[in-house]
């Protein structure tokens, strides 16, 4: 491997190389605007776009592309070469401020919800220049923001910008009404763990369901599971390694600081992290980041699985987002500090978390949800569907102390002592961790642990932002007003721990016990993705949204429209691929199993000699209940589907269709073939097993 320091960021057009590049006056101006968000002159686009596409042509580009983050989830491309014919019937290489600033993608094909006809079919895509430029397979990507006609967003990106502008706004309210005079702007950071499974290519290949659907929709429990929990941070298999090796690299060129990887809970399950950085820049790279992924896997014969559960049975795969804020000028908001219950501005930001998720709960639930994700969220693994926050022993005891008055003391961090001499003190955390908690307090940061492992943090992170603005717009206002600012602080962390102490959670989040007392609470519970739409459509979350200028109404409700849509034709997506798999390769290879069965019983019988048969007539018994149960489960889920595809009800009430209907047939569907599975003969099975993936890279 080339030395670190000399590849990381070679392929992005980054800070260095635009100083090294620009004019002193350009560099300054388009810093002005990346630092201040001032608007950028077409002069100054001009310069800028030329020294990039020298750039990129010295190191091999041919194309320029816009990279935009549609609602599909995923990111799109649409490349053009530099090249302009000249009279002389030869080309230069040429690359205009205009064509970097504004791209006219045909949006009529991207999901809209409604906000734009198909026949209008102008989108237009922006550079933001806050996430730099980069290479990849010979195109210089310019990461931009996509928005329709109008001006509405139609992406990802847009949502999270202006939310973190709004953060910033009212988080220097805050600052300012404490006497902060230097900050500039506060900006909202991210470090998101990314989960995955690695399998063979080989066996991806031989079962369409991950090939459409991304998950298996059939496989019996494996003889060995999770259960010795002796993958976690286990030795890493050296294909694997070699693996984790090129996509550090890969990502290191792209100016990602992928720094942690492990072996996960499930068998063929893995992680990585990347240091944290600016949302909207840490959004970006994970997207770069599960297509690298995806890419170099198959250069060793492997497939990346991203779905949130791949494996019935084991773990599934979540993406901890790792969020807080800080200053401009490097102080992070929720550092509590040595003590502390004196440090008023920390547990202004922490009471305003704490708020905020419990004001916006089902909005926060919504961010993280997708179909995948129902098969994690509250089914009895990785966080439960319901929200509340873990703060650990020594802030709880603070927060408890504010609602009787002032807190006076905080329960201090002590040294670990291990107990043999040669080995050194460790000082010891003021808190444990805790797993269960889908919203912890881990030190000074808070980790969503919701999030579903294929999509895009754009979502989580832009809720968050909004949501926390709002409460500290509140406090803002209050602070501005108080003519004893000491005393108004007290009153605001006491009102906010009295009204909004039920989110908080140190417990077992994943025990039943937990899932009663969060009724009592009064805690929203929502189960499925489809129940979680309603969220985006509540009045009290539009009208957070509207007010900070994150999405307006129209917007919401299009993403209301585009999250049903794409639960919908997910759902039967794999209704028609389970079909396709039991009517095709399951149902066919049962019928020829017996058969064979059938042959041995009648030539056994044909030699006249008398042996018990037992054991085959008993498996042919067996065999055909299960096939015949199958077939019929075939048609019973064939209506459902059929229901679903004629309904003409909305949206709303089609996802519940395909969620308590189609779903449930398809699972009913799938026992009788798991057990089929563990009856028929291995040379039989059309299907690699999950003894097969999970225990074969
Ligand atoms: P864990 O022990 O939770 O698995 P990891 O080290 O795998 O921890 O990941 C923690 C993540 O949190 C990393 O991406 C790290 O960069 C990130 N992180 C640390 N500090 C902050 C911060 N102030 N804001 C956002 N993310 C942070
Ligand atoms: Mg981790």
């Amino acid at each position: 491997m080339s030395k670190v320091t000399e590849i990381f960021g070679s392929y992005v057009f980054n800070d260095s190389v635009m100083k090294d590049r620009l004019p002193k006056a350009t560099y300054k101006a388009l810093k002005k605007t990346i630092q201040e968000g001032t608007s950028l002159s077409p002069e100054v686009a001009d310069v800028v776009a030329s020294a990039m596409k020298d750039w990129a042509v010295e190191n091999g580009a041919t194309h320029f592309t816009h990279w935009f983050q549609p609602l599909t989830g995923i990111t799109a491309e649409k490349h053009d070469s530099f090249i302009s014919p000249t009279s002389d019937g030869k080309v230069i290489l040429e690359f205009s401020g205009k064509e970097l600033i504004k791209g006219e993608p045909d949006a009529s094909s991207f999901p809209s919800g409604g906000l734009r006809a198909t026949f209008e079919a102008r989108g237009y895509t922006a550079w933001d220049c806050t996430s730099p430029a980069f290479l990849k397979d010979g195109s210089l990507c310019i990461p931009t923001a996509f928005c329709s006609y109008n001006g509405e967003a139609l992406d990802k990106k847009t949502p999270l910008l202006r939310s973190m502008e709004a953060l910033s706004k009212q988080a220097l309210r805050v600052l300012r009404a404490l006497g902060n005079t230097t900050t500039q702007r506060v900006i909202t950071t991210v470090g998101p763990e990314q989960e995955y499974f690695l399998i063979d290519k080989k066996m991806y290949d031989a079962r369409k369901d991950l090939i459409f659907t991304g998950r298996t929709l059939f496989g019996a429990k494996p003889s060995k599971g999770q259960e010795l929990e002796d993958h976690y941070f286990g030795t890493i298999k050296e294909r694997v390694s070699e693996f984790m090796k090129e996509v550090d690299e890969e990502l290191w060129k792209l100016g990602i600081s992928a720094k942690t990887k492990h072996n996960e809970v499930a068998p063929a399950q893995h992680e990585l992290a990347p240091i944290f950085t600016t949302t909207n820049i840490a959004t970006d790279h994970n997207q770069l980041t599960m297509e690298v992924m995806k890419k170099v896997a198959l250069r060793h014969d492997l497939y990346c699985l991203l779905h949130e559960k791949p494996f019935a049975g084991v773990n599934g795969s979540g993406k901890h987002n790792n969020w807080s804020m800080g200053t401009d000028d490097g102080v992070n908001l929720l550092e509590p500090g040595k003590s502390p219950h004196e440090n008023q501005q920390f547990l202004l930001f922490l009471c305003a978390v704490i708020e905020a998720v419990d004001e916006y709960a089902d909005l926060l639930r919504m961010s993280a949800a997708n179909a995948g994700n129902d098969h994690r969220l509250g089914a009895n693994e990785a966080p439960p569907a319901i929200i509340s926050i873990f703060l650990g022993d020594q802030l709880t005891d603070i927060l408890e102390q504010i609602e009787n008055g002032p807190a006076t003391s905080s329960k201090s961090s002590s040294k670990l002592t291990i107990g043999v001499n040669t080995l050194p003190a460790l000082p010891k955390d003021a808190t444990d961790r805790n797993r269960t908690s889908p919203f912890a307090f881990t030190g000074n940061k808070f980790e969503f642990r919701m999030v579903p492992s294929s999509a895009s943090i754009a979502a989580c992170n832009f809720t968050l932002n909004t949501i926390v603005a709002e409460v500290l717009s509140g406090i803002a206002d209050r602070l501005e007003k108080a003519s004893d600012l000491d005393a108004e602080i007290q009153t605001i962390l006491n009102e906010i721990v009295k009204s909004h102490k039920r989110i908080i959670f140190n417990g077992n989040g994943y025990s039943d016990e937990w899932v009663a007392e969060a009724e009592k609470r009064g805690l929203p519970n929502i189960k499925s993705t489809v129940e979680a739409t309603k969220s985006l459509i509540a009045e009290k979350n539009l009208a957070v949204m509207e007010k900070h200028g994150v999405l307006s109404r129209v917007e919401m409700e299009s993403r209301y429209e585009i999250m049903l849509e794409n639960y919908n034709k997910t759902i039967n997506i794999e209704a028609l691929t389970t079909l396709e798999i039991a009517k095709r390769q399951i149902l066919p290879a049962v019928i020829k199993f017996a058969t064979s069965l059938a042959g041995s019983i009648n030539t056994i019988n044909a030699t006249g000699i008398s042996v018990d048969l037992s054991a085959q007539t008993e498996l042919l018994t067996e065999v055909s209940t299960l096939t015949s149960s199958l077939k019929k489960k075939i048609a019973v889920l064939e209506e459902a589907v059929a229901k679903a595809d004629n309904f003409e009800g909305d949206a709303y009430e089609l996802g519940m269709i395909y969620r308590f209907e189609v779903f449930e047939k398809m699972n009913e569907l799938r026992e009788d073939a798991d057990k089929l599975e563990t009856i028929v003969d291995s040379e039989f099975w059309p299907l690699p097993t999950y003894g097969d993936m999970l225990f074969n890279v």
